[in-house]
């Protein structure tokens, strides 16, 4: 396969995404498997609930019993054992007989209906019962939930609180789920410093191995920071080897056309067979995409500007982070919005805008945050969404329609309850 240059964003993401595959299964604790993704269906070795349990407290009677009987005439019967949640009952109910029960307990032999305890009238020597439930009534079957042998889950399921609830109830407290992706992230430029160290002298955080790794967390993935390479060839291939141990090597800067740009030909040094190189996108153009030899890690050599950076790692590294996670749903939501203010470009390249999400009735405004610059940080820590502004158009008009990734998901929730 060949290497592109200045292609589509759509078929970026498609070259990307034809690579991926979700990664092998490993054992993990149930109770840690939050967001995880299932490597194995899960069929149940049992039936749940076990037996059949009362829903109420009250008494378990023969609905037999019960039937001709008008209220004037409550049937009373005689109550000849108690059973509790994790108890026992006693011999079958025979014809009159009741057994006083709890939520939760197993319905006695003999006995089909629950009788909730604000019906009946207690006796001296039994119990009336002042009501004619149908029959089955606050009785949960036994396998209500699941059966021995049912289907339960299937392999590629995304775990959540509830799926844990039932791996438990199984008895299955250890579970096969993909992998998660390791991701080394390298910055490189001379100019850097650690967020520790002084930044005098026109020096610059390296925030990028920061932002990036925070970004690699949330897709799932784990990320190592192997820290800063200096703007020489050999200085980055030191670091690119580090990384050989991880599935995805993300890089930062280095990746253009200039004299200290040095991250494209290391990669050549290392085997790796670019799929693309720059995207007609801003921010964001210069971006190459491979893979080291036929199975080493994936290689992303994002742009350095800290934007930039963060873009092209949510539409390209995002998606197959989570694909290799084994996730089936690996982009971001779009919603449909109303744009507040004109914009206009130059056509050519797609602009993911930066916008400002509001809700406005039953729909959305979107409004920029202000200076699109890749340099402009902030301009990402007051974005809710990624507005996408097609490469061909020049003008989007105040009151348009527009389609815009949301990035940040707690846009939808409430500060009150809404219904
Ligand atoms: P480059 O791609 O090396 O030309 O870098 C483009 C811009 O991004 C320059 O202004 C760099 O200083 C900046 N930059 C590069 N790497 C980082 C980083 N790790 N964190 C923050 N900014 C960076
Ligand atoms: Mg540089």
């Amino acid at each position: 396969m060949s290497q592109k240059t200045g292609i589509e964003v759509a078929e970026a993401r498609r070259l990307v995404m034809d690579e991926a595959a979700p990664l092998g299964a490993e054992i993990v604790p149930t109770a840690q498997a939050l967001g995880r993704v299932l490597a194995e269906p899960v069929v149940s070795g049992r039936t749940l609930p076990p037996a059949d349990v009362s829903a109420m407290d009250g008494y378990a009677v023969r609905s037999a019993d019960l039937i001709g009987a008008d209220s004037d005439s409550s049937p009373e019967l005689a109550v000849v054992y108690e059973v509790a949640a994790g108890g026992q009952g006693g011999a079958p109910l025979r014809a009159g007989q009741a057994a006083r029960i709890f939520t939760g307990a197993p319905v006695p032999a003999g006995a089909d209906t629950v009788v909730r305890q604000e019906d009946c009238e207690l006796r001296e020597d039994g119990v009336r019962i002042l009501v004619r439930p149908p029959a089955g009534e606050h009785v949960r079957p036994a396998g209500e939930d699941v059966r021995a042998g049912d289907p339960v889950l299937a392999a590629g399921a995304r775990i959540g609180p509830a799926e844990i609830g039932m791996l438990a109830s199984l008895g299955r407290t250890l579970i096969h789920v993909h992998r998660r992706p390791q991701v080394a992230v390298i910055s490189g430029g001379d100019e850097l410093v650690e967020p520790d160290r002084d930044p005098s002298g026109g020096r610059i955080v390296s925030s990028n191995a920061y932002s990036l790794a925070a970004q690699c967390d949330e897709a799932g993935a784990r990320a190592d920071n192997l820290g800063i390479a200096g703007d020489t060839p050999d200085d980055l291939e030191r670091l690119f080897r580090r990384g050989l141990y991880a599935d995805v090597i993300v890089s930062s800067a280095g990746v253009s056309v200039g004299d200290h740009d040095h991250v494209r030909p290391v990669l050549d040094r290392l085997g790796c067979r670019l799929r693309f190189w720059g995207v007609r996108m801003k921010p964001g153009y210069p971006l190459a995409f491979g893979r080291i030899g036929e199975s080493g890690p994936f290689v992303f050599g994002l742009p350095g500007n800290p934007v930039s950076a963060m873009v092209t790692f949510d539409q390209f590294v995002r998606p197959l982070l989570l694909r290799m996670g084994g996730h089936s749903a690996c982009f971001r939501p779009v919603i449909e919005a109303t744009l507040t203010e004109p914009l206009t470009k130059k056509p050519g390249r797609l602009h993911f805008v930066r916008v400002h999400l509001k809700r406005d009735g039953e729909g959305w405004t979107a409004t920029s945050t202000g200076n699109q610059s890749s340099g402009v940080l902030r301009s990402m820590t007051l974005a809710h969404g990624l507005l996408v502004f097609p490469a061909e158009a020049s003008e989007l008009r105040a009151g348009t329609p527009v389609k815009v990734q949301v990035l940040d998901d707690t846009i939808f929730r409430e500060t009150g309850p809404r219904a």
